[in-house]
């Protein structure tokens, strides 16, 4: 009697998850990929979704057409709320039980506030659509209203902008919120003008950009400070809440507040009972399995693993990276391929733009900033989204947008009346 072949459920179509399923598309397995979303989204370009560069479906893709021609793939939307490990089970929120052989979890990050998330609702995080559309939306009717108010204060309160966070989130967002306001205003009000806008980047530590080298943080900085923001360095918030935020400077007032601080993993380590770090990310052995729960692995920004002495960043270039060597274990356990051996990651760079004509690269043997940054920075972001239509589509729109300094997607769409909350996660 034939047996049929080994069942693989890969949780999480994000850049693991998805890079692991087509890694295996010629393997003799039977995948199931479980998303509680039926699209694969590109979290680089989330920030234009949110600065209306760009509208979201020209950075998302349905997950069944990414699949449709490899047969050994079954698409299945739902939220995955449990792994049963004994009994070999992934338990979906629907009720439904899904026997597997190997799990491979990649469930990817979400923003986190470091214990307050009473924030939320002032300080929206942006990790989905649903987070841009929201951010989008502050700020283009904060623009809106400040333009009617006779009220000077409450003006400066609607056109003051905070980012919390000078990670790559974080720059980027500045950078284009004040692109964005400062074009706008300029143009298209009659009564506010961009000298009445204010964008403020609040970072904890010693400089934006910390993963990268000290010169790039240097120039990004300056390049922000070029364009409008202020840069408040070695600052924590202490609070959050309707009127704006509290840092150790005091009190800012603004309508608008982005929170680009901190991530937590998605509940994989309580799934699996195992211990997790500060993040919330679950230590797996060099070959990315966990520790005593035979089949399954963890990839991506849900992993913590390191090579060498040094951790893997949580990135898209790493979560791919996993992806396939996660699948070339699986191979290797149904006896189909060669010993991988351990984990080993590439590291091919560090990459972040600030606003529409200047970046920071860092291949490690070169760095490069400005506008030739700028432009490698647009064909890599290019390259990588996943289907041609989008490739496309984004490649005009920034022309566009470059010549004419329009940005298309400036639509209030009603999203404030139903904020994301975490419990969405
Ligand atoms: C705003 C932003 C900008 C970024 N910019 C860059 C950049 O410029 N360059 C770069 O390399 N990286 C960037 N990153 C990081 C990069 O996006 C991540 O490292 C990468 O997405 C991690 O891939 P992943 O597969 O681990 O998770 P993700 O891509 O986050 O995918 C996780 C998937 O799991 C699904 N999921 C989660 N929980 C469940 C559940 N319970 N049940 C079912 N499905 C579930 C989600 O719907 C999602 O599809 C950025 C991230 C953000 C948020």
């Amino acid at each position: 009697m034939r047996h049929p072949p080994p069942h693989v459920i890969v949780v999480g179509a994000g850049f693991g998850g998805i890079t692991c399923v087509q890694a295996l598309a010629k393997s003799p397995v039977r995948i199931t990929l479980i998303d509680r979303r039926n699209y694969h989204l590109f979290q680089p370009l989330l920030y234009q979704v949110a600065t209306a560069a760009l509208s979201p479906a020209e950075i998302a893709w349905p997950i069944r057409s990414i699949l449709r021609r490899q047969n050994n793939a079954d698409v299945q939307l739902g939220r995955v709320v449990g792994v049963d490990v004994a009994a070999r089970q992934v338990a979906v929120d629907d009720g439904r039980r899904i026997d597997y052989d190997y799990l491979v979890l990649a469930t990817g990050v979400r923003h986190a506030y470091f214990g307050h998330e009473e924030w939320e609702p002032f300080a929206p995080g942006l990790k989905k659509i649903a987070d841009a559309t929201l951010i989008r939306e502050r700020i283009l009717s904060a623009l809106e209203k400040a333009e009617i108010t006779a009220d000077p204060a409450e003006r400066a309160r609607l056109l003051t902008f905070v980012v919390v966070g000078g990670g790559p989130t974080g720059v980027e967002m500045a950078g284009a919120i004040a692109e964005l306001t400062h074009h706008a205003l300029a143009q298209d009000f009659r009564r506010i003008g961009p000298a009445d806008a204010r964008i403020v980047l609040i970072e904890g530590g010693a400089r934006v950009l910390s993963a990268f080298k000290e010169e790039l943080s240097a120039k990004t900085q300056a390049a922000l400070e070029r364009l409008g923001v202020e840069v408040r360095l070695g600052q924590n918030v202490t609070v959050c809440d309707a009127e704006g935020v509290e840092v150790a400077g005091g009190r800012l007032f603004a309508e608008t507040v982005v929170w680009a601080a901190g991530v937590r993993a998605s509940p994989v380590a309580r799934w699996l009972d195992v211990p997790a770090d500060r993040a919330g990310r679950v230590a797996v052995r060099p070959d990315l399995s966990v520790p005593e729960r035979p089949g399954v692995y963890v990839i991506g920004d849900a992993a913590s693993v390191s090579v060498g002495d040094r951790s893997v960043p949580g990135i898209a270039p790493a979560a791919k990276q996993m992806g396939v060597y996660v699948a070339r274990q699986i191979r290797f356990a149904v006896g189909q391929g060669p010993d991988p051996g351990p984990f080993r990651y590439r590291h091919a760079g560090d990459l972040a733009t600030i606003g529409r004509r200047a970046a920071v690269v860092d291949f490690g043997w070169i760095r490069l900033s400005g506008y030739f940054a700028w432009l490698i920075w647009g064909i890599a972001h290019i390259y990588f989204l996943i289907s041609w239509r989008n490739r496309l589509v984004v490649a005009v729109n920034w022309l566009w947008d470059y010549v004419t300094f329009q940005r298309g997607a400036r639509l209030i769409i009603g999203a404030t009346t139903a904020p994301p909350t975490l419990r969405d996660d």
